[in-house]
């Protein structure tokens, strides 16, 4: 089969043959049909500082995914050939103490999807049972592929409390743009999105932002302290990983208000704890993955019931030999979600 393969270290990835995997006892095989670029896979391909630290090249890249199962393990109990899965990122062993207390997407011997074992952007995947999501059919595959970001929202936004509250979601990427459909579907009153790409604002403002605010070009924390009677916002998201947005986003806190964390920083930051935390009396959450798997559930009923149009995240298509196509377009952040088909031809 054919490959997207992180082949050494440093910045890139090539396309090329690599071999078909055989399902396991517990694994199915899986044809591929969608599979969409995360920025993890980003910070992959660009050889940020803790992919350095921990990935070991050659491995095939990507997480993200949608396919057709067309073999199973002998021992797979609830997966049929013709199912149509994907699968969550954290590979979670099921034994140790936070697997065992409900918290599996934290597990103590995690390990994630193209990071560490070989991923999704080839014609086939190996997919353990335990990790394996039966999609609805209904759903169209691309969506089906980028329920896992949509997954993060979700995580962020049962975070904290936003029905009748003002929050300011900082990174109005795929992730940020889901968390403000959420946002606005479970009745924030005020939803301002924050981004420094126009095309991102165009994408929160389809999602349901009230008020769109370009951090390049206007005084974030001046203006939402100006909508906001000087109170600031209940709840704050930082979608980006943005240094500045660390800082603007904490600064338009109310005091006792909730800040979400999710973005990763490219490298350590200033952070001021007294002011934006102790004095403020504010609550921080962090966010990484999704909880095993009621948020599963939670974005499989959001789909179904419309409450997040994820298609509308969807901006462009590629083939999966397009791969660096795709990945250039991403790095200019003139994008939403970007699908890439790795056994069928598309042309968008
Ligand atoms: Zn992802
Ligand atoms: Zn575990």
């Amino acid at each position: 089969m054919q490959a997207v393969v992180k082949d050494e270290p440093g910045s890139g990835a090539v396309f090329e043959n690599w071999p078909q995997p055989k399902p396991g006892l517990h694994e199915v095989l899986v044809r591929v049909e969608a599979t969409s670029i995360c920025g993890t896979d980003m910070q992959i391909y660009d050889w940020r500082d803790w992919v350095r630290d921990r990935v070991k090249p050659p491995f095939v890249m990507g997480h993200e995914f949608a396919g057709k199962v067309v073999e199973v393990g002998p021992e797979v109990s609830d997966l049929r050939v013709g199912d149509i899965v994907s699968g969550e990122t954290h590979i979670f062993c099921g034994k140790c103490f936070q697997c065992r207390t409900g918290n599996a997407h934290i597990c103590e011997r995690m390990k994630l999807r193209g990071v560490d074992t070989d991923g999704c952007f080839a014609n086939y995947h190996r997919l353990n049972e335990q990790t394996a999501w039966l999609n609805d059919r209904k759903i169209p595959i691309e969506v089906a592929s980028a329920q896992e970001p949509l997954g993060n929202a979700v995580h962020a936004a049962s975070s904290a409390e936003i029905s009748g509250k003002r929050v300011a979601v900082f990174g109005c990427g795929p992730i940020g743009a889901c968390l403000i459909g959420l946002c606005k579907s479970f009745g924030a009153t005020s939803i301002f999105g924050v981004d420094i790409v126009d095309y991102r604002l165009k994408l929160a403002a389809d999602m349901g932002a009230t008020t769109l605010l370009n951090a390049g070009e206007v005084k974030v924390v001046d203006e939402i302290k100006r909508l906001t009677d000087g109170h600031g916002v209940d709840v704050f998201f930082e979608m980006s990983g943005a240094e500045p947005s660390f800082q603007q986003g904490f600064e338009v806190l109310r005091p006792g208000g909730t800040a979400v964390l999710f973005g990763l920083p490219s490298k350590r930051i200033e952070f001021d704890v007294e002011n934006w935390i102790v004095f403020k009396d504010a609550r921080v959450r962090g966010v990484f993955g999704r909880r095993l798997f009621e948020t599963w559930y939670e974005t499989a009923e959001v789909l179904k019931t419309g409450k997040v149009d994820l298609s509308r995240v969807i901006t462009h298509r590629f083939n999966l030999d397009e791969f660096s196509k795709a990945f250039a377009l991403m790095k200019s952040g003139r994008c939403g979600k970007i699908v890439m088909y790795p056994n069928r031809k598309h042309s968008a």
